[in-house]
């Protein structure tokens, strides 16, 4: 480990793609490439893989973990999955309140914070997805609407619990599309959020949660953000599926040492 290296988190989000075979596969060719690697490597991945790629990723700095969960125990939810189940399959980690999940399948704050809860209760670690629509940002509302997504998200979450939570800030408007925000303005956005979570729980917690950019991140503008004083990683949805892409921007320090 050289010391010049940023020690970052680089989280993959495979949404509703790939088969247990392909995903098998996926982590075979991807171990050889990350063995040494300083970042911490997260897989959100679909629950019907999180068994088999949890095996095939034992014993490696690869930690794998879910895109959703419901706050309830156990019952009569037809479609859900509990926490204790993805622990069980050996799921680490849950993202909750992806903007699709927002988008698509009307989840609010107040429901996304009874799941940060229950995640943290089931030892889970949350990522917790923010992020502003174009027309927000356009009308000057940025700082108001990520201030009310954590207010409400992270309502009751003590300093203990807070130091288990990484933040994605993701602006709608750059998931899935061709062009990313600027380095700039995600390091700016970054700093509103820290500023507020200093605010609420101290300077100590905001000084260590860990805060990822996310929308468009390829091979190629990967080193940009990260390169932010303020960006602690990245969350990377499309460039996640392809061992090369994916690969290149975990390794992304490799050209800045040599
Ligand atoms: C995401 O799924 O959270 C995401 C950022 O997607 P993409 O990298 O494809 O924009």
């Amino acid at each position: 480990m050289t010391e010049s290296k940023k020690a970052v988190i680089i989280i993959g989000n495979w949404k509703m793609y790939k088969t247990i075979e392909e995903s098998v596969d996926f982590i075979n060719k991807l171990l050889p490439e990350v063995k040494e690697e300083t970042s911490k490597i997260y897989l959100a991945v679909p629950f019907t893989l999180i068994k088999p790629v949890s095996d095939e990723a034992k014993d490696s700095n690869i930690v794998i973990g879910a895109q959703n969960m419901n706050d309830a125990d156990e019952g009569a939810f037809t479609g859900e999955i509990a926490a204790s189940m993805l622990v069980d399959a050996g799921a680490k980690f849950v993202i909750l309140g992806h903007s699709e999940r927002r988008e698509h399948f009307n989840e609010t704050d107040a429901f996304i914070n009874k799941k940060v809860k229950k995640a943290l209760s089931e030892n889970l670690q949350p990522i917790l997805c923010i992020g502003e629509t174009f027309e927000a940002r356009e009308a000057n509302r940025t700082q108001e609407i990520l201030e009310e997504q954590l207010a409400k998200a992270l309502s009751e979450i003590t300093e203990e619990q807070m130091k288990s939570i990484i933040i994605g800030y993701e602006p709608l408007w750059a998931i899935g599309e061709a062009v990313p925000a600027t380095p700039e303005i995600a390091e700016e956005t970054i700093k509103i959020c820290r500023s507020f979570i200093e605010k609420t729980w101290g300077l100590a917690i905001a000084d260590i949660v860990p805060i990822v950019y996310g929308g468009a991140v390829s091979p190629q503008n990967s080193k940009l953000f990260l390169n932010q004083p303020d960006i602690n990683g990245l969350l990377v949805g499309g460039a996640s599926l392809s061992v090369e892409a994916f690969s290149k921007i975990i390794n992304y320090q490799e050209e800045l040492v040599r």
